[in-house]
């Protein structure tokens, strides 16, 4: 078997004749949208729209990437879009629509002619091939019953995988309050991993195409900070995807959980080298200073004691800043295992029952919970050379 193909293009912004070009450019080595699409298909694409936040927080796809895939799609003969996602936390109607208003997905489709899918009600069991933890999934039926699924995730840090990218996007297709579920039955990082492999092979998508022009640095998934990146990457695999954006985010692929177990089960390189990478080479995406969550320092202590550790003394979430905290019970509502409980309009952590998910710091609306490294852990990775 060949190496995996990635395709890539500079696009420096959102302008839509920047990006619908930069995207033919990535797709052009993968045969084009005609590759994916064939005529009289129906096709769903799964966005990121992780929670309400305007397009300039780099927290969701931005919508012109949106648009430039529907309009190739359509070109390609589809016969009909739809396009959608499952938040994080609770959704109610009023909710999902704030959010696909705020995030400019609601006029995109509007313009184009698309459905715009909440994948939280209608859902559908998915049976997982070549599985290692599920044999099945509850999916987003919408997501999984077209002919065609496109997938376009946002380049960006995440707290507990590391990074998100075209695997990670997925879990999305996991119905609403479900995902924080699998925080408390998957509660190690390796497992989620792994667990985010399953539910890849489960969703099967055709294409990836990810938002690289603008990511987000430092405490994502939605409480780090824009950064500028200019590219465009488009793939049939998401983990070799994963692994050039990584790359260009500066990690060491190897450190990103999702790639790392992609490579255990041999689906996945271990470097962006072991990538046939065509269009612009990656290195000239590099950004060096890439800043990268601090929370998991386990993953620079060896194996064994990375292990140990993350069990025992991983950062723990706190209430960083509590002036800016409006009492809207989010983190406490959506902690998977009840740790959190709201004490004269504040939330309190139990952390004997916390499992360290960041559910509560990745969906508070006002970015106002942080996370504690203890010093001794801290201290270790310093004395390994990595960041603390
Ligand atoms: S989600 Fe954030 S703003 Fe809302 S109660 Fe919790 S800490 Fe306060
Ligand atoms: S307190 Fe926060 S980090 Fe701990 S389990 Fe609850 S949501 Fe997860």
């Amino acid at each position: 078997m060949g190496r995996p193909v990635v395709g890539t293009a500079r696009c420096s912004d959102y302008t839509p004749t920047q990006v619908g070009n930069a995207l033919e450019t990535a797709l052009a080595p993968l045969g084009g949208m005609k590759a994916f699409v064939a005529p009289g298909q129906t096709v769903f694409v799964k966005v990121n729209l992780l929670m309400k936040a305007g397009p300039d927080r780099a927290v969701t796809t931005h919508p012109e990437l949106a648009r430039a895939v529907v309009k190739a799609a359509f070109a390609a003969g589809a016969s009909s879009v739809a396009l959608g996602d499952s938040p994080g936390g609770r959704s109610t109607p009023g909710s999902a629509k704030a959010l696909f208003q705020t995030s400019g997905m609601a006029a995109v489709c509007a313009q184009e002619g698309v459905r715009l899918v909440l994948l939280d009600d209608d859902v559908v069991r998915v049976p997982v091939e070549g599985r290692q933890l599920y044999a099945s999934f509850d999916l987003g039926r919408e997501a999984v019953a077209a002919d065609v699924l496109i997938s376009l995730p946002k380049l960006k840090t995440h707290g507990f995988m590391m990074f998100t990218g075209g695997v990670k996007n997925l879990f999305g297709c996991i119905p609403g309050l479900e995902k924080a579920q699998f925080h408390l039955k998957v509660p190690d990082r390796d497992d989620f991993a792994e667990m985010l492999l399953d539910l890849m092979s489960a969703c099967h998508p055709a294409l990836t195409v990810m938002d690289a022009v603008v990511g987000m640095e430092g405490e994502g998934p939605a409480g780090g900070t824009p950064r500028r990146v200019g590219a465009l990457l488009a793939s049939s695999d998401p983990v070799a995807l994963d692994v050039v954006a990584s790359s260009i985010a500066g990690f060491d692929p190897m450190d990103v959980y999702t790639n790392r177990a992609a490579m255990r089960r041999g689906i996945g390189p271990a470097k962006a080298d072991d990538v046939e990478v065509s269009g612009v080479p990656w290195r000239e995406f590099l950004v060096g200073d890439f800043a990268h969550p601090t929370r998991d320092v386990s993953s620079k202590l060896p194996p064994a004691l990375a292990k140990w550790v993350r069990k025992r003394v991983s950062s723990r979430p706190m209430l960083a800043q509590p002036a800016g905290c409006t009492s809207c019970r989010t983190c406490a509502d959506n902690c998977p295992v009840g740790a959190i409980r709201m004490e004269d309009g504040r939330p309190r952590f139990d952390y004997d029952g916390c499992i360290r998910c960041y559910c509560c710091q990745e969906l508070c609306p006002a970015q106002v919970i942080g996370l504690q490294t203890p010093w001794i852990v801290s201290a270790a990775v310093r004395a390994r050379g990595g960041k603390a």
